[in-house]
């Protein structure tokens, strides 16, 4: 080891530059992470492969300019310097520097490390009078030239930079690697990676762009990181996230300080900023820290409806009193994602500076501000969406400066607007890779799966001892739990088996489909399609608990007495199941009421053996719905509440046009599954909080805030209810006793505004919040977690892994994998609660595209579809919120438009617009004209007509028009659950029972049911719509704050 100086000048925060002399230590050891390497270094970690054709070192100012290019997957065997990444830490910052170690973690992308500073050959010492960029060229070269030599010239190796002197200078020195600019290589090599090239010129042409900037400042100078330290820490200032006004986003914008804190003080801490100046440059999502502004300059929010606004969630301060207000005086952490925006139309407004390529295009969400691009295609792509993002925002700039990424396709185009969703919520689904899909194990019919006779030893084999059935939506592929029940000990025990399937024998903790798995977090539901979080060789096949196939499970079993039902025992561990029927919720609810109905499974049976299994299966049926009813008994003591999500699908025809919106059936069967899979959720949440007191990842529901519960309790009393929310059993009881006997709609309505008042549940880990925060509200139990669905949720396979290393420890033997520490489960919590919302967020932006789509080509006027019955559930200043439930549509309701004419009320009911004024009360909204006064109330009835809103920039929107105050008249049909017979309702479960016996077997003819596609992407082209259904059932059971609800199905 050899020992040198190495003298840094740095620049400290405030500009000062500063010398500092480190030692340094040389090695003739240094690791190339090379598989080709023939000097044994210690390669510990992962390796570029072998079979490249070239190995590519990006020089500096590449990896600190283009590292978005470098980021592209298929780029392989990226070999980057230690001198370029210490280039970037100092010229970019941590976030740039952060995005380029979390490359270089990631197993799925080919790229190392080098540390060739600590080289004894690569390094080379700086000259006198040569420059920084000079000499971390050279660094860089030579340790391109170093690698060459160490893989003794088995591997080519390029250097890549945009310095043209370094280019002309190094690429005649033979040493054998070539030095080329970085147009050249994608050029040379990636010719067919048209992702690259337009990032290359998009960038590049940025970077040119950038010296003609104004010097005029629009804002003011964000302060010093270490000022705003210590002005948060002396509670000066205040820190936080910046949330920006969906429906004011000009003007307003609001500061709360983050965490799980729920306490009643957080409202009276959040922050208004207000207008442009104040929010300083800050971004809606940005970590910004606030200063506030003397009490004479406070602001109150806008309470009066704005364009667009369905409803918010806040403390509903209707009276808009003045608040903390503040400005943003510097931002910790940038939170900049890409955007979806759409070029502005040229009518000749625009840039009328020298340079017109520069253009301010505007982004889809419109919290978000216009971003300033250089871009040659703005004509060219008038209607097209394109994806930017964001570089850097100058106090003397009015709006951010970006470049784009790519073109997303037409604006309007289904594709186009679901990709739109999609990047909006960050979500990053690519086909899984080769690399991934190697790890898969193979069920073809030239080679079919086995059950493993060391894991049939090993396992509790339940194969002949348990009848085990599954219930799950119609057409259901990926089946993650099973059910069994049986009698023990002549009749005196009671043992309730949930059996889930066995993700983690699959799926290696860090394994490429684990990580992949981990960073979707949950498999996505869109309204006409999924993405799958696994591959779907495990998916839908050997993790899937199918009917008539030997599986995998991991298993809860729990000993009850058969009269009491109290728990004796419970056993936990892993098994070999196979299940006997694959039932739909349907067909378990027609044997439950013992209607004639066929099993898919019994068909080829004689009549005698039929009727043995068919008492068999519906006897197991009958003990379930026994069990369940008491477990829900004994919740609903503790107060578990019955929320009310809005359940309507959309059915679909072949070409995925919407034929119809249909409200869901509910069927207590579904009760019945739920009920048990939360009984597994709670005992697997108890076994591993206890095993791991300090790192186990549970679930919480945090009680909800009063504050947001006053819009229920007054709308309540308005119709002379009272809702007590002083403990969510106080909450159920007055919720179930709010009921209007003439109105059904009424009691729902306000079922909803709790839900919708509900904090959101989250996931996180033993070891980070005292045991008293641990309680789930809405399903009142102390414990919780999730353990039922880990083909579709990372939360259960993260469970799975703890519940095996539990079991291990009762055992006496350690786990076999190490165990996440409290810090690592706090940070997959934190990231898989936030991959949730994107999903919940997409999947309802998913709804609203084709509720739009649904109305689009209607015309309102003459199509009796457009006008509904709707339910005002708000009262606003300048109008009301409904809900219509037949399309599961919210929206505003206007009293006065722009114009200043307000709604007047004929005799017979019917609307229209003229001159007169508005006035709003607590509990209705006036409005005065030449016809007189007309009055509407909380929950009264009235007639809308539904129309699109077109939006060239944004999502198109629905637009609610009241045309009469009186109730629909085709109102009373469309809502048959709650007036409909049981005769009826048994009815309608027959006929889908026979529908789905016959969907049933046409499947079975088609296996296999692999398509090529599916095995390789995993992403399901056709829509499995009530899988779909049945994950909004539990994100409406275990996230309550989930309202209205669309799922699609093909019928
Ligand atoms: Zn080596």
């Amino acid at each position: 080891m050899i020992k040198t100086e190495r003298i840094l000048h740095l620049k400290s925060c405030r500009g000062r530059k500063v010398r500092v002399v480190r030692e340094h230590y040389l090695r003739e050891k240094v690791p190339c992470y090379s598989s080709l390497c023939q000097a044994d270094c210690v390669n510990d970690g992962k390796l570029l492969p072998g079979d490249l054709i070239h190995y590519v070192v990006p020089d500096v100012g590449v990896v600190v300019d283009y590292l978005e290019i470098l980021e592209l997957r298929e780029l392989q065997g990226i070999v980057f310097t230690q001198t370029a990444c210490q280039g970037v830490q100092h010229s970019k910052g941590r976030r740039q520097y952060n995005r380029l170690r979390n490359l270089l973690r990631d197993p799925r992308h080919d790229c190392v490390l080098f540390a060739n500073e600590f080289q004894e050959y690569a390094y080379c010492p700086r000259e006198k009078g040569e420059s920084q960029e000079k000499w971390q060229t050279r660094c860089v070269y030579s340790a391109a030239v170093w690698y060459y030599n160490h893989l003794a010239g088995m591997m080519d190796v390029v250097m890549i930079t945009e310095d043209q002197d370094a280019v002309a200078q190094y690429s005649c020195l033979n040493s054998g690697v070539y030095v080329i600019s970085v147009q050249d290589y994608l050029q040379n090599f990636w010719q067919e990676l048209q992702a690259a090239h337009e990032l290359y010129s998009s960038i590049s042409q940025t970077l040119q762009e950038k010296e003609s900037v104004s010097t005029e400042k629009e804002f003011t100078e964000h302060l010093p990181a270490e000022v705003l330290e210590a002005g948060i820490k002396s509670g000066r200032y205040t820190q936080g996230t910046l949330n920006v006004n969906k429906y004011r986003s000009q003007n307003e914008a609001s500061v709360r300080p983050e965490g799980f804190t729920n306490k009643s003080t957080d409202l009276s801490r959040e922050v208004l900023v207000y207008g442009n100046k104040n929010r300083n440059r800050a971004v809606h999502g940005d970590t910004v820290v606030v200063e506030l502004l003397p009490k004479s300059e406070w602001k109150g929010k806008v309470t009066a409806l704005t364009e667009g606004q369905g409803e918010e969630k806040s403390g509903e301060d209707n009276d808009s009193k003045p608040m903390p207000t503040g400005r943003v005086v510097g931002i910790l952490q940038r939170n900049w994602r890409d955007y979806v925006v759409t070029f502005p139309l040229r009518d000749g407004t625009q840039s009328q500076s020298r340079n017109s390529q520069r253009i301010l295009a505007v982004p889809w969400d419109n919290r978000i501000p216009k971003i300033r691009i250089s871009t040659q295609q703005a004509e060219a792509l008038q209607d097209h969406r394109v994806v930017v993002r964001i570089d850097s925002w100058e106090s003397t700039s009015l709006y951010p400066n970006g470049h784009s990424v790519r073109v997303l396709g037409r604006a309007g185009e289904l594709e186009t607007e679901i990709q739109t969703i999609l990047i909006e919520n960050s979500i990053n689904v690519l086909p899984f890779s080769d690399a991934q899909l190697k790890e898969m194990p193979v069920n073809s019919p030239e080679k079919p799966w086995k059950v493993d006779p060391a894991q049939a030893t090993e396992r509790r084999d339940l194969r002949k001892s348990h009848l085990v059935f599954s219930i799950d939506p119609k057409g259901c592929e990926d089946v993650d739990d099973t059910l069994s029940v049986r009698s023990l000990a002549g009749g005196t025990l009671l043992e309730l088996g949930v059996h889930i399937a066995d993700v983690t024998h699959f799926v290696a903790k860090g394994s490429l489909t684990d990580l992949e798995a981990r960073s979707r977090a949950t498999t996505y539901y869109l309204a006409d399609r999924r993405y799958d979080m696994l591959p779907a060789v495990l998916s839908s096949d050997l993790c899937s608990l199918l009917g008539g196939v030997d599986r995998y499970a991991m298993s809860v079993l729990w000993e009850l007495d058969a009269q009491t039902l109290a728990v004796n025992k419970v056993w936990y561990g892993r098994t070999l199941i196979r299940s006997s029927y694959q039932l739909h919720y349907e067909l378990a609810q027609a044997l439950l009421n013992g209607e004639q109905a066929e099993v898919p499974e019994l068909v080829r049976l004689g009549s005698e053996e039929k009727d043995a299994k068919l008492a068999e299966l519906t006897q197991a049926l009958e003990r379930l719905t026994h069990v369940a009813r008491h477990l829900r008994a004994h919740r609903d003591r503790g107060g578990a509440l019955e929320l009310e999500g809005v359940e309507v699908r959309a059915q679909l025809d072949k070409e995925k046009n919407i034929t119809a919106l249909v409200p869901r059936q509910p069927l207590e069967v579904h009760e019945t599954v739920a009920e048990c899979m939360i009984y597994a959720n709670h005992w697997v949440a108890r076994k591993i909080q206890e095993a791991f007191p300090h790192q186990a990842l549970l679930r919480l529901h945090p009680p909800p805030r009063v504050e947001f519960f006053s819009q229920l309790v007054e709308s309540a009393n308005a119709r002379g209810f009272t809702i007590d929310t002083s403990s969510n059993k106080a909450l159920a009881e007055s919720l179930d006793a709010a009921v209007d006997p003439q109105d059904p709609q009424v009691n729902r309505m306000l079922r909803m505004m709790a839900t919708h008042a509900m904090s959101q549940a989250l996931y996180f880990s033993t070891g980070a919040l005292p045991q008293e925060m641990f309680y789930h509200y809405g399903l009142a139990l102390d414990f919780y977690t999730h353990f039922t669905s880990p083909i579709r949720r990372y939360a259960d396979i993260v469970v799975h892994r703890l519940l095996t290393a539990a079991i291990a420890m009762d055992k006496g033997s350690s786990s076999s994998e190490a165990l996440d520490s409290n810090r690592e489960l706090e940070e997959i919590s934190h990231h898989i609660n936030s991959r949730n919302r994107a999903a919940q967020r997409a999947q309802n932006l998913s709804v609203q595209l084709f509720q739009c789509l649904y109305f689009k080509d209607r015309d309102p006027q003459t199509d009796q579809c457009c006008v509904a019955d709707a339910l005002i559930y708000s009262i606003r200043d300048d109008g009301v919120l409904v809900f219509v439930a037949q399309y599961g549509v919210k929206g505003p309701v206007y009293m006065k438009n722009r114009e200043g004419q307000v709604v007047a009320v004929g005799e017979d009911g019917s609307c229209e617009w003229q001159s007169g004024s508005v006035r709003r009360y607590s509990d209705h909204i006036t409005t005065t004209s030449g016809c007189g006064t007309s009055t509407f109330r909380l929950f009264d009835h009235i007639t809308v007509r539904i129309s699109v809103q077109s939006s060239r920039c944004h999502a198109d929107s629905l637009n609610l028009e009241v045309i009469s105050n009186k109730p629909h008249r085709s109102a009373e049909p469309q809502q048959p659950q709650q007036h409909q017979g049981r005769s009826q309702l048994v009815q309608e479960v027959v006929r889908q029972a026979e529908e789905a016996s016959q969907q049933a077997q046409e499947k079975a003819a088609r296996r296999p049911k692999l398509s090529r596609e599916e095995r390789e992407f995993s992403q399901s082209k056709s829509p499995n719509l009530y899988l779909l259904l049945e994950e909004i059932r539990e994100l409406a059971l275990m996230d309550p704050r989930l309202t209205a609800q669309v799922c699609a199905s093909t019928a």
